[in-house]
């Protein structure tokens, strides 16, 4: 099961008592997901179409409490490699639901509860979550820009910072970081899955910090022997060629240092000179001792 469809179950699960959030919960579910009955006939009435056995029972009961109606369900299997149910939800006077609710936001977006019941529903009703484990994606697609920045003023107002793009017709109102995400999930009230959430991430970063120490030090490790191999070669070449005595005395001093202590830094080397140096001047004067080299071994 994705990690969306265990966020929307826990969701579903989430008790329902105060009757002003159940009102906001429905409100939030029938403004972005109803469409309007196809047939002609039936024109005061909407469907609610989704995917999640437990979101279609919460729907059904919330407006089974609230108006008294019973929708009518259906279920459809679809025939392709995945066999996906849809439940498809008919209100019969939804559309008088609907305007009702709709007079209903001024309300509310006054009252802390209600907020937090009116973005459940949103997610619930066309919400996704990312996989964790992947990315950090959070998103509601509506169909009406309205509707789009009703939810983002109900958002903002918990100090994250969602935002909208158009996609494919849909005003899609989405959360990119993981903080937020973490917050949003904690306003709607998915305590598991947001602890689910925390735990992956605390582990991706775990992986990700020791990943980039580890490639950072063998990185390193590997330039800084690789280098000293190599000017020990051409110091031994200089040693055996043109004689170390032979080199300026501030050569000579680093070129015994580099043979005797094959592992030490630039950094370190420079601290066992007298007067010290620091480690651009040993490089400097390691390279001095290497262009001697080269142009020895070129004659
Ligand atoms: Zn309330």
């Amino acid at each position: 099961m994705s990690f969306c469809s265990r966020v929307k179950n826990e969701l579903s699960r989430i008790n329902k008592n105060k009757k002003c959030c159940l009102e906001a919960e429905l409100s939030a579910i029938i403004s972005v997901n109803s469409l309007p009955d196809s047939k002609k006939s039936e024109k005061s009435s909407i469907k609610i179409v989704t995917e999640n056995a437990a979101f279609a029972r919460r729907t059904f009961s919330l407006i089974k409490e609230l108006s008294g109606i019973c929708p009518k369900v259906v279920c459809r299997k679809s025939q392709k490699l995945k066999k996906h149910t849809t439940f498809i939800l008919t209100i019969q006077n939804g559309r008088e639901i609907e305007q009702k609710y709709r007079r209903k936001f001024e309300f509310i977006k006054t009252r802390e509860c209600c907020k937090r019941a009116f973005l459940r529903g949103a997610f619930l009703a066309a919400g996704s979550i990312s996989d964790p484990e992947k990315t950090y994606h959070l998103e509601i697609s509506v169909k009406t820009l309205e509707l789009a920045n009703k939810l983002v003023e109900l958002i903002n107002s918990y100090d994250l910072n969602s935002k909208i793009i158009k996609r494919k017709g849909y005003y899609v109102v989405y959360l990119k970081e993981g903080d937020h995400i973490v917050d949003f999930l904690n306003i709607i009230g998915a305590h598991g899955s947001l602890l689910e959430l925390e735990n992956i991430r605390i582990l991706k970063d775990m992986r990700n910090n020791v990943n980039r120490i580890v490639n950072c030090e063998t990185a390193n490790l590997d330039k800084t022997v690789t280098a000293s191999l190599r000017q020990i070669k051409n110091i031994e070449y200089l040693r055996d060629n043109f004689g170390l005595d032979n080199l300026p005395e501030n050569l000579r001093q680093i070129a015994e240092l580099r043979l005797k202590y094959s592992d030490a830094s630039l950094k370190e080397l420079g601290q066992m000179l007298n007067p010290p140096l620091g480690k651009s001047g040993v490089n400097h004067r390691l390279r001095k001792l290497e262009q001697l080299a080269e142009e020895l071994k070129r004659k």
